[in-house]
């Protein structure tokens, strides 16, 4: 019996004690005076990450809480909530998901739980890709890269769509929205907090990792970059890495116009795919060491080709 008992203790208590060790090790940083931003892991969802690596961000408004990309599932969610009761004891009135992509906004639900008057605002393009199935894919995609950490998480989708140029005034706080066509998944926005002269850049802005540009336009991302730094905000929460000030967006930009611009030079010479990636590579060398710079730039070259071949017939 004593030997059973055992057994079942182990069985059960290493996998339970992990999730909760996980989560232990992050902690909201406070931005500013009513901004916090918990950074995520720059990594790709892995059973290591318990399939987290956005950075949920929250603002303390005078009666209640707003949210911006509560993560990827449940327990990135709880962990939110924990970090968010730690400061307040207020509630959560509003959740904003930037775009369509798992990571940024499958932790809704645990929020709605918690707090079921919690209105959920995006992009009507995200709303829309999201009931049409994409909610349901991002779930199962996470669940075969995480090995099974984030079962559980369950959808709930956006219901308030706003779009580029609205100005929302919510938990007594003035919002901009700011978006441009496709950008970096076709269902962005960018949010500007004005009094707190904060700006979510959702992932059309990453630092020290590259982004997937897989459903995106790297000319509207660079116009999408053009407007966040028009806003002059100061504080700039980029979608993945550590919060900053306008460089971070600067540099962002500086990789996808040096790679298009390279790419287009390099096809108008006549050079495929393969020839050109050496010299673009070389352009590119101070991003070497981000996340995703060696998966990506082979995959972000012949996007921007296919982009390049189809604004010839525009
Ligand atoms: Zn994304």
């Amino acid at each position: 019996m004593k030997k059973i008992f055992f057994l079942l203790l182990f069985s059960y208590f290493p996998l339970h004690v992990c999730a909760a060790d996980y989560f232990d090790r992050y902690k909201a940083d406070k931005i500013n005076a009513s901004v916090y931003v918990i950074h995520g892991p720059l990594e790709l969802p892995s059973a290591k990450n318990r399939g987290f690596m956005n950075n949920p961000a929250f603002i303390i408004a005078a009666k209640s809480v707003v949210v911006i990309d509560p993560g990827s599932s449940h327990e990135t969610g709880s962990m939110v909530l924990r970090e968010i009761k730690k400061i307040t004891p207020k509630p959560v009135s509003h959740i904003f998901n930037t775009h369509i992509h798992g990571d940024h906004w499958l932790a809704n639900e645990i929020i709605q739980q918690q707090y079921p008057e919690v209105e959920i605002i995006a992009d009507p393009r995200m709303i829309k890709k999201a009931r049409a199935g994409a909610a349901q894919s991002w779930i199962d995609t996470l669940i075969a890269m995480t090995e099974g950490a984030t079962k559980g998480t369950r959808i709930a989708y956006p219901v308030k769509a706003v779009s580029n140029a609205e100005q929302l005034e919510i938990a007594g706080l003035r919002f901009n929205i700011h978006a441009t066509d496709l950008a970096h998944s076709g269902t962005d926005i960018m949010i500007e907090y004005v009094q707190g002269s904060t700006f979510f850049t959702g992932d059309n802005a990453a630092y020290l990792r590259i982004s997937r540009m897989d459903e995106g336009s790297f000319r509207d991302s660079i116009k999408a970059l053009d407007k966040a730094i028009s806003t002059q905000s100061k504080y700039y929460v980029p979608g993945h890495g550590q919060t900053g000030d306008v460089k971070i967006v600067k540099l962002q930009r500086e990789y996808l116009n040096t790679l298009y611009t390279q790419v287009k030079k390099s096809y108008e010479e006549g050079l495929e795919d393969f020839e050109m990636k050496p010299a673009i590579r070389a352009a590119l060398i101070k991003f070497k060491n981000w996340s995703g710079f060696e998966d990506e730039l082979g995959k972000h070259i012949s996007l921007a080709r296919l982009e390049i071949e189809a604004a010839e017939f525009e």
